[in-house]
């Protein structure tokens, strides 16, 4: 009965047509779509003040409304947040904001929340999942979810504030679209919601096991999750082996409500604990632990492009053959693209841009040409960018944020009908830069990979890594940080450590090396458990862990993160890479 309705919630083959319908029409949708924006937030003052006069069409749009960053919005969302219920950013004041992960800023950003943004999710979620099951169908089941809510609070001013995941997961209607998309979470609402995110995690890994031959998939909002869940499971599968053995909850999960919660669903089965021992005993090294554990699952789900791509390593040993599937591209102030190609690896993933669920810009990026230096060239329109070139993202959003530089920079690899397909590149502030050398994340993780391959070689790995530039004294250089699954010697560091210098293959960085315009690199280690330090920094800050995501460049500003990676560094190496 259930399952009757479940079908006729989603009409996948209606879904894709609509899809097709609004991808060919992309320059008059976007042009529909930034009418309707306009027109339903006639009265805000923001955009009142700006002339507009009831003109809605992209040119006139372009001539009144400025680009903005979040720091020029300050002053309207602080008046929103003291609790100013008058129409600011939008005709229908905002009632809820997100608290956006900043782990690339040093600190969570308020941004607006409204039903309008939980409609543009649902559009997203169900057209890759359209997409995505007529290539891998599941059928009625569960998934893994490693999900978990924010702390929620109120502002000063009264307004509920949360993640962008936590106000998507608290919408009444949540529920019921994840059991259209048979995604259902196998956990109980309280291990998403409960307060602790240690003891959630233990919650999703129990329930996983519990219903282990109906999980279909295994998912989060990004990868890092995934990862962090099993590298958990190494570590305490023992304890989850004996509760299902006993079918009592472990001691440390203390939150009543997940302790009531899981009581619900744990029951003493010792064929099942044995099923699952015998079955982990059998694995080499961990390699498949996913479709072991999960015969019946699919595929594993969640962000795996930009600063998640160094995770994907892990994640690939974990799910053996399981394909790895990248979800959907968008952030707490808007969603933007959608993954219609799920049988592309993470490495070649392409968003397609949803043209009904925003209004979107484009603004060139210089790539070298100094003549643009300081100036940044007129953004173009949807339907006006260029394969192979580079853009910074400007959104306008149903919930009040016009012409908004979201500081991700893409690369538009080709089009679906008339709508771009981007491929993620960067957060356009995260660059390791002291004089004319510019190294961007993908360049770090670049290096990094190379780098560990020294590592490997002595059956080691890079858990996490970040950097920042030190430029405390003359000339300025990189450090590296890395934490490292075990010790390795003096010797390998070093190596390592020479390996990462010369694996930064940007004109600028080689030709200031060579004349010591910047100063040898530094590898730092740091002890086993910091970046989980990090992690739960951010967390304290209201982040949550769905969301997170490890900051690659530190910024100096960032010094809590600084200081925690200060601390506990274990060792350190200077290159040598390039005395003559
Ligand atoms: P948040 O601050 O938590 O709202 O995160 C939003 C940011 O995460 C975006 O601006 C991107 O930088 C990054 N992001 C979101 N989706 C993707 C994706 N599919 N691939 C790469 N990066 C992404």
């Amino acid at each position: 009965m259930l399952e009757r309705r479940v079908e006729d919630f989603i009409n996948m083959e209606k879904v894709i047509e609509e899809f097709e319908a609004v991808t060919k029409d992309a320059g008059r949708v976007q042009i529909e779509t930034l009418r309707k924006i306009l027109e339903d937030n006639s009265e805000a003052e923001y955009l009142q003040n700006l002339g507009l006069n009831g003109r809605t069409d992209p040119q006139s749009f372009k001539n009144c409304v400025p680009l903005v960053t979040h720091q020029d919005l300050e002053p309207y969302i602080n008046r929103m947040i003291d609790g100013d219920l008058s129409s600011i950013l939008t005709s229908n004041p905002i009632t809820t904001m997100s608290l956006s992960s900043g782990t690339t800023q040093g600190k969570p950003k308020f941004v607006p929340w409204n039903d309008e943004l939980f409609e543009t999710t649902v559009q997203i979620y169900k057209t890759s999942f359209a997409f995505r099951n007529k290539e891998f169908p599941i059928t009625s089941g569960k998934a893994l979810s490693f999900i978990y809510s924010s702390k929620q609070f109120k502002t000063k001013g009264g307004l509920a504030a949360g993640t962008a995941t936590t106000n998507l997961f608290r919408n009444s209607r949540y529920i019921q679209q994840m059991q259209a998309l048979k995604s259902q979470c196998c956990s109980p609402e309280e291990v998403i919601f409960g307060p602790d995110f240690h003891q959630s995690l233990y919650c999703h890994l129990l329930c996983g096991l519990i219903f282990c031959d109906e999980v279909q998939l295994v998912s989060s909002t990004f990868a890092h999750s995934i990862v962090h869940a099993f590298r958990t499971f190494e570590q305490l599968w023992e304890d989850l082996v004996a509760d299902i053995r006993d079918g009592v909850l472990t001691d440390s999960v203390t939150v009543p409500s997940l302790r009531n919660a899981m009581s619900k669903i744990l029951k003493p089965d010792p064929d099942l604990a044995n099923i699952i021992k015998t079955k982990i005993m059998g694995l080499s090294n961990w390699y498949g632990l996913i479709p072991e554990l999960f015969p019946n699952a699919k595929y594993v789900y969640g962000i795996m492009t930009g600063s998640m791509e160094p995770y994907l390593k892990k994640l690939r040993h974990y799910a053996g053959e399981l394909p790895l599937l990248t979800s959907d591209y968008g952030s707490s102030e808007g969603w933007i693209a959608t993954n219609v190609n799920p049988t592309l690896p993470p490495e070649s993933a392409l968003y397609t841009v949803l043209p009904q669920i925003g209004y979107f810009e484009f603004i060139p990026q210089n790539n070298g040409d100094s003549s643009f230096i300081g100036v940044d060239p007129e953004p173009v329109g949807l339907t006006q960018v260029k394969i192979g070139e580079e853009y910074e993202i400007v959104i306008t959003t149903p919930a009040g944020l016009y012409r908004y530089r979201l500081g991700d920079v893409v690369k538009v690899m080709g089009f679906y009908n008339s709508t771009p397909q981007l491929k993620f590149i960067r957060r356009s502030n995260l660059l390791l830069t002291i004089n004319i050398d510019k190294n961007t994340e993908k360049d770090l993780q670049l290096a990094v990979e190379e780098a560990s391959k020294l590592l490997a070689e002595e059956k080691l790995e890079v858990v996490d890594y970040t950097s920042y530039v030190d430029v405390s004294k003359d000339p300025g250089h990189y450090v590296i940080i890395w934490e490292i699954s075990g010790e390795a010697s003096e010797e390998v560091l070093g190596e390592c450590c020479n390996c990462l210098d010369k694996s930064f293959v940007d004109a600028g960085y080689t030709s200031s090396r060579k004349v010591n315009g910047i100063g040898a690199l530094e590898l730092r280690v740091v002890r086993r458990g910091t970046f989980q330090k990090i992690l739960e920094h951010y967390i304290g800050l209201g982040s949550a862990v769905s969301q997170f995501k490890t900051p690659r460049c530190v910024g100096s500003n960032n010094t809590k993160v600084l200081q925690i990676l200060n601390e506990n560094v274990v060792n350190k190496c200077i290159s040598s890479a390039f005395n003559n």
